[in-house]
């Protein structure tokens, strides 16, 4: 779609739009929306994919869909944005809806622009329709436990595999890349567990104390100095060396693309656990697999944060609000199921967990698919 805005200098600038629908025979699409320089019609359309596998692997009744403007968000004013997500939002508005497809945050997106997708969508259909996107604020029927759901789920999914590896969670030693959303609560989470957090890499570096990081006092750390680097209790390595560091656990949760074969043959882990998006390289998953270390795949060791949208948008339709602790038990149970049927299915067929949750996924969605028939 093409975007048109009045900029705050009274010129008119037009942007390109995408929302792409892969598949819906599970369900409505679902995936976030991504405003960035780089943002492509054929990036688009594979992220919709993606979340095609990862709604089906988790067992979530939606399909896959994904969206994104090309655009340097950092470049506007706030009112350029409201207007950009707004007439983006009108746009696209023909084909999403909470029966149809279900745009969330992704990328340079968050609660403020979900909020004005949700009263644009809602001021063009005359009635507030809060179900339309998740990720919105609490107060605009958002739900609790969404910020730390990713994390959280990546804790849970480091515990399961931990268990059926035989791998004590206690004492274990971790390393974590990416202390944001995802990795930084993954870490809090499994230092809580009892597992020492060794090692912590993100964009200002990287940082070590062998008898494990106080997870949050570095947190502390990096909100008031924006990172992990200087941090008083640990000591700097090199961002090279925090791959062939002696552990139990890797998570790699800061960008994709960051674990080639090269760092692959260096990693020390049983166990790694994919909290961003596509972190390990396909050379990279190979090696692993070679050398048999056990990896957790993306799409299902960072589902949570889609999980508890589907929790927004079930709450959104009975306009009946469950407490943290519900959805806390409910994140658990879902991610529990996924991952034993994952786990199973690569024990039955004898090939790795990734493997196994397209296995589980595209059975599921084929099924669907076939059951639904061909219409006329
Ligand atoms: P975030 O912005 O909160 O944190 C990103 C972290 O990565 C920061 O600590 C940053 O310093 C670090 N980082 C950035 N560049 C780096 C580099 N070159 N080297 C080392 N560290 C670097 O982001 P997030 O929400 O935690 O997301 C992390 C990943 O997880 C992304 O791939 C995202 O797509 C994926 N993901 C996030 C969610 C979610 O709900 N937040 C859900 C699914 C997947």
């Amino acid at each position: 779609v093409d975007v048109p805005i009045e900029l705050d200098n009274g010129t008119v600038a037009h942007f390109e739009g995408y929302r792409v629908q892969h598949n819906v025979s599970r369900g409505p699409g679902k995936g976030g929306v991504r405003y960035h320089p780089d943002v492509t019609l054929e990036e688009v359309m594979a992220l919709s994919a993606w979340m095609t596998i990862k709604n089906a692997a988790v067992n979530i009744p939606y399909g896959g869909a994904k969206g994104g403007i090309r655009v340097d968000p950092k470049k506007l004013s706030p009112n350029e944005l409201e207007k950009l997500t707004r007439r983006y939002t009108s746009e696209i508005g023909v084909i999403i809806g909470p029966t149809k497809d279900i745009p969330a945050p992704d990328v340079n997106t968050n609660g403020q622009i979900m909020a004005w997708m949700m009263d644009t969508y809602s001021a063009n259909q005359g009635a507030t329709v809060t179900g339309v996107v998740t990720g919105k604020p609490i107060e605009l029927g958002g739900s609790l436990g969404r910020v730390k759901a990713t994390g959280r789920g990546v804790f849970l999914t480091t515990r399961e595999a931990a268990r059926n590896m035989g791998l004590a969670l206690d004492g274990a030693r971790v390393i974590v890349q990416g202390f944001g959303n995802v990795g930084g609560v993954a870490a809090e989470l499994l230092a809580q567990a009892g597992a020492k957090v060794v090692a912590i890499q993100d964009h200002t570096g990287s940082v070590k104390n062998d008898k494990g990081l106080d997870v949050p006092a570095l947190q502390a750390h990096a909100r008031k100095t924006g990172g992990v680097k200087g941090f008083a209790e640990a000591e700097a390595i090199g961002d090279e060396d925090f791959w062939g560091l002696p552990c139990d656990i890797l998570v790699p949760a800061a960008l994709e693309g960051q674990v080639d074969d090269k760092r692959a043959e260096r990693v020390k882990a049983r166990l790694v656990v994919e909290g961003a998006n596509g972190p390990v390289t396909k050379a990279g998953d190979k090696v692993f697999a070679d050398r048999g270390i056990t990896l957790v795949p993306d799409v299902i060791a960072n589902s949570g944060g889609v999980i508890v949208s589907y929790f927004e948008w079930v709450q959104d339709f009975s306009s009946f609000f469950w407490t943290e602790t519900e959805i806390n038990e409910r994140l658990v149970r879902i991610m529990k199921e996924a991952f034993t049927s994952v786990w199973d299915v690569a024990q039955q067929h004898k090939v790795t967990l990734r493997t196994a949750a397209y296995i589980v996924a595209c059975t599921r969605i084929l099924q669907a698919r076939d059951l639904r028939g061909l219409y006329p």
